[in-house]
């Protein structure tokens, strides 16, 4: 089997991505999720340890020192970084794993694993984000503008992602089925399937034994 995809999602805050996230995991058995840190909050509909590990500022400063954080950034006043034991205990076995991160997280996991599929989940327009952030009622307004004025730097870096993937009104299981159908594609590149190669060398040298061997037989009964 070949190894499974670490899948970069990123999207502007209210763009759908964990609508579309909860899809993927309904439509495909297939995917894992990395658990970020982060020293935001919970909102109500949060579960620590499944949304993310919340923690204290002097707790996630320990763990970037301790080298136990791959990447992490400041994202409108809270820390939000990726943990290397979610990285090294969920990507295995075929898994594909998701990391959703915003877009300067987004980058640096492609420095570091530039095998990484990044897919930039974009909004049909600002008016639905606009609309989307403030229906889902979990934020200050504060909050949301501070939000709101990240979404079109995030959009602006959209250029640097693999895909661009339309979340549409009403559409997250779409979304979420173009998603799995890019992982799909991805898995067949040829670079990620070389052991194909020696596989059939393998069998070329098993089948050519076999033959040897039966014709050894053959002669013997002759
Ligand atoms: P929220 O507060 O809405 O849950 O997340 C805010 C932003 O932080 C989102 O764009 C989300 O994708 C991003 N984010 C979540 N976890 C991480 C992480 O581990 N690293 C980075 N760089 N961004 C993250």
């Amino acid at each position: 089997m070949n190894e499974g995809i670490l899948l970069v999602i990123s999207g502007p805050a209210g763009t759908g991505k964990g609508s579309v996230i909860a899809e993927l995991f309904k439509q495909s058995s297939e995917f894992a999720y990395s658990v970020s840190a982060t020293t935001r909050k919970p909102r109500p509909t949060d579960v620590d340890g499944v949304n993310y590990h919340f923690m204290s500022r002097e707790e996630f400063e320990r763990k970037i020192e301790s080298g136990d954080v791959v990447e992490y950034v400041n994202y409108c006043g809270d820390y939000y970084g990726t943990l290397r034991r979610e990285i090294e205990e969920k990507h295995k076995n075929g898994m594909n794993l998701i990391l959703e991160l915003e877009v300067h997280g987004a980058l640096n996991i492609k420095k570091k694993y530039p095998d990484c599929v990044t897919i930039f989940l974009l909004p049909p327009d600002y008016q639905t984000l606009e609309a989307r952030l403030r229906g889902r009622g979990t934020e200050s307004e504060e909050a949301i503008k501070r939000r709101l004025d990240r979404a079109l730097e995030e959009v602006r870096c959209m250029s640097e992602y693999d895909y661009v993937v339309l979340n549409r009104e009403g559409k997250c299981a779409e979304a979420a089925a173009e998603i799995i159908e890019i992982v799909k594609s991805e898995r067949k590149r040829v670079r990620r399937n070389l052991y194909l190669i020696d596989e059939f060398i393998k069998s070329h040298a098993m089948f050519t034994a076999e033959k040897t061997q039966e014709a050894a037989a053959d002669a013997q009964k002759e």
